[in-house]
């Protein structure tokens, strides 16, 4: 990812992207505290666009004050960097990346006497879990690995340590064969994805965790629960089961990477017809709709670059 051509947004200034470099006793390299983002831009009917921009940087800034860190930045600052990444980078679509981290000053597990620091890099990417996964669904393995409970870290900041259980989960999944992995939290319940939400529908019914569960509060998720109410599909928040899901209907993961993905394989046990399901497709659709500006009554979701 180092070595490419465009610019990248790094503490106020644009700099050349090979030149986006820190030091290597950077605290947050060592001991993990720091917050990031996953945003996209799309080529909306009416030109390019961010997509839930300010609730994106709403949440940057929340991790922030629950990891105890002062961005000095301000949101609107975060927002026009945002905006200017796309731009002179010449990007019609895209997936950014702010990230805020603590810098190089001193060592030790004490942040004080350091200083904060955030970027945003932007570049092209393309459907996270594959194109062929939006249309027939992935295959996913329910992790050894156990989502943090919401005290041990903090699970509503998206927290650059929270990652290091995610790729735990990813990688044993992606060894076993699968696509991606589905965690449960500390009491047994369904929690997440390793870098989603996920949802099951049920006799027309459609489910998700509570957030008690240690999921993060996804944008994409909260993007979903509007659709459902748009669609008059009954949205229930609840602590589920990893057998309640076994025997569900419709799976389907939520992200700002994984948009919206069915899922049709749990563990080796097929879920419902094996393959995308009727309601999945429905919500897949209307997302689509709203991200590519094709739904008016969400054009205040997009943010025009
Ligand atoms: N959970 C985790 C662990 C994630 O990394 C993500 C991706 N940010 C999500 C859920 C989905 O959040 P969003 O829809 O805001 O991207």
């Amino acid at each position: 990812m180092a070595d490419r051509d465009g610019q990248i947004w790094f503490d106020g200034q644009l700099v050349d992207w090979r030149d986006a470099k820190i030091h290597v006793l950077t605290h947050t390299l060592h001991y993990g505290c720091g917050a990031f983002e996953g945003v996209r831009a799309y080529n909306t009917v009416n030109g390019t666009a961010i997509f839930r921009l300010q609730e994106h940087t709403q949440r940057l800034f929340n991790s922030a004050k629950i990891l105890r860190m002062k961005i000095p930045f301000t949101p609107e600052q975060v927002n026009e960097a945002q905006k200017e990444v796309v731009r002179v980078n010449q990007l019609e679509s895209c997936y950014l990346r702010p990230l805020t981290w603590i810098g190089s000053e001193k060592l030790g597990v004490s942040p004080k006497g350091n200083t904060i620091h955030l970027m945003v890099a932007a570049w092209a990417w393309g459907a996270y879990l594959g194109e062929e996964g939006m249309r027939r669904g992935i295959r996913v393995k329910t992790s050894s690995y156990t989502r943090h409970h919401v005290n041990i870290t903090m699970t509503q900041a998206k927290a650059v340590s929270n990652y290091s259980n995610s790729i735990l989960a990813n990688m044993e999944a992606l060894d076993d064969g699968y696509d991606e992995a589905l965690l449960l939290d500390s009491a047994g319940f369904v929690s997440e994805g390793a870098g989603e939400n996920v949802f099951l529908i049920k006799d027309g019914v459609v489910y998700t965790p509570d957030l008690s569960a240690g999921a993060l509060n996804g944008i994409t998720r909260n993007t979903v629960l509007h659709i459902c109410k748009d669609l008059g599909l009954e949205l229930v928040q609840k602590r589920i089961t990893r057998d309640e899901c076994y025997i569900a209907d419709e799976m389907f993961f939520t992200g700002t990477a994984a948009e919206v993905t069915p899922i049709r394989e749990l563990d080796r046990v097929q879920i419902g017809e094996g393959q995308r399901g009727p309601v999945t497709e429905k919500i897949q659709s209307a997302f689509f709709d709203i991200v590519n500006g094709r739904n008016p009554k969400y054009a205040h979701w997009l943010t025009k670059v």
